[in-house]
């Protein structure tokens, strides 16, 4: 029933039916957990003949020793894997330590305090620095920029993308905004696609905003197709090209969510300047990356073709997971007006919006009975979301028998808090 449907009287039966089975649910103790977006214990051995690959041969395809210091670009060969992934040239790739989350720390902490290219660019020069935040967003991006001291402003996220007419009106009016956040492919938590347009309009930001403006291109999920006919995504670094703005992409990756999250590898894109001033800062803060590693992910994902062997293994283990997650939002909340959600072609998340004012109260609920969720407001920079509706679920770590419990709490929890809130609004 719609819950607008519904008489005061259906609505008592309503709430004491639900309170009930949240009893019920609760009496059996849970100890679930779907939080983060952590890759399960079968994916992860999807990646286990990581391990002895090398055989005691440290010696990458072009001489370098694996085991010694240096090399602070990465692997050449392994660049010209990960180029592809990024959509740039290998000359304009860096392959860094196990995560991609650092190296965007390190562009923004850089470009902050010391300039990136010059001296002259660093924003903190200019006084407060304001970044454009895609809402809902990565709460870490956001942590990033809330750590730096630099103040975020939410931009919605449409269908295709970011809102881009309010983007260009932002950006072209102030110039201490020197930054967006991107998460282009299967969007954190959202799942969008940025469409082609959306993409030739974000590369024409340099053309617009302040001279040292950053697109933080953090292509995370640039492999993580769910679907055979999810939507591919539009090289930034070309459309830059065409546009004379390549200096304002920085595009971000990791093999996190391909091979070991805690122990992969990490890239950067970028252009030959940009590298070459990211190397020199780069230089204070390390001698070198974990060769060791980069040569056995090379061994391990020796060219595009095998990467995507190893995704379409990802997208098996991955696809129940979802489809058990969607089946029960449908089934159990489809029609009511209770809340809405994503259905995404790839990525780690679903996202679910609860009636206004709601999302705190239904985790609130889950928690008090064994199933914990991501903290409500934390895919909005400061952990306020003004709306208070947006809650990301992550299926990707609990099996299908810990996803279909927690799922089945959930939506107890969904529906006992929206029907509440109905109730109290009547009387
Ligand atoms: N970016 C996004 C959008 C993510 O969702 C995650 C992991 N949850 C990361 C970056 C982290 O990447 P890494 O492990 O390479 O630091």
């Amino acid at each position: 029933m719609h819950l607008n449907e519904a008489s005061h009287d259906q609505l008592l039966r309503w709430e004491q039916d639900l309170a009930h089975r949240y009893a019920d649910l609760q009496a059996a103790k849970l100890n679930l957990d779907l939080t983060r977006g952590k890759p399960s214990g079968s994916q992860l051995a999807l990646s286990n003949g990581l391990d002895g690959i090398l055989h005691g041969d440290y010696m990458a395809p072009d001489g370098t020793d694996t085991r010694n210091y240096g090399g602070l670009d990465g692997l050449p060969e392994l660049k010209a894997v990960f180029a592809q992934v990024l959509g740039v040239q290998p000359d304009e790739t860096l392959v860094g330590g196990n995560s991609s989350l650092t190296l965007m720390h390190q562009v923004l902490t850089f470009a902050h305090f010391f300039g990136l290219r010059r001296p002259d660019d660093a924003w903190a020069r200019e006084g407060q620095a304001r970044f454009i935040a895609v809402v809902p967003g990565y709460d870490r991006h956001f942590a990033i920029c809330e750590h730096l001291g630099i103040h975020m402003i939410p931009v919605a996220m449409r269908g295709d993308g970011p809102d881009m007419d309010e983007v260009e009106r932002l950006v072209a009016a102030d110039r201490s905004i020197k930054g967006i956040w991107c998460v282009p492919r299967f969007s954190n938590p959202s799942g969008e696609v940025y469409s082609d347009e959306v993409v030739e309009r974000i590369a024409k930001l340099g053309q617009i905003a302040a001279p040292n403006f950053l697109i933080m291109w953090d292509n995370a999920y640039a492999l993580h197709a769910l679907a055979d006919d999810a939507p591919q995504l539009a090289s930034l670094m070309a459309a830059c090209r065409r546009h004379g703005t390549e200096h304002s992409a920085i595009i971000f990756g990791s093999t996190s969510k391909v091979t070991f999250a805690g122990a992969g590898v990490a890239f950067i894109g970028a252009s030959r300047a940009n590298l070459a001033a990211f190397r020199r800062h780069l230089n204070i803060a390390t001698i070198g990356p974990d060769k060791v590693n980069q040569l056995r992910h090379l061994r391990f994902l020796p060219d595009l073709a095998a990467l995507e062997a190893q995704m379409h293994k990802q997208a098996e283990l991955l696809k129940p997971r979802f489809q058990l997650v969607l089946e029960h939002l449908r089934t159990g909340l489809a029609g009511t007006g209770m809340g809405d959600w994503t259905e995404p072609k790839g990525g780690y998340f679903i996202s679910f919006n609860t009636l206004p004012g709601l999302a705190t109260e239904v985790v609130r609920l889950a928690a008090d009975a064994g199933v914990k969720l991501t903290p409500a407001g934390a895919t909005w920079p400061y952990g306020k979301d003004p709306e208070n509706t947006n809650i990301r679920l992550a299926p990707s770590f609990p099996s299908l028998e810990e996803i279909d419990r927690a799922m089945q709490m959930f939506v107890v929890c969904v529906q006992l808090a929206s029907v509440r809130q109905k109730l109290q609004m009547r009387s």
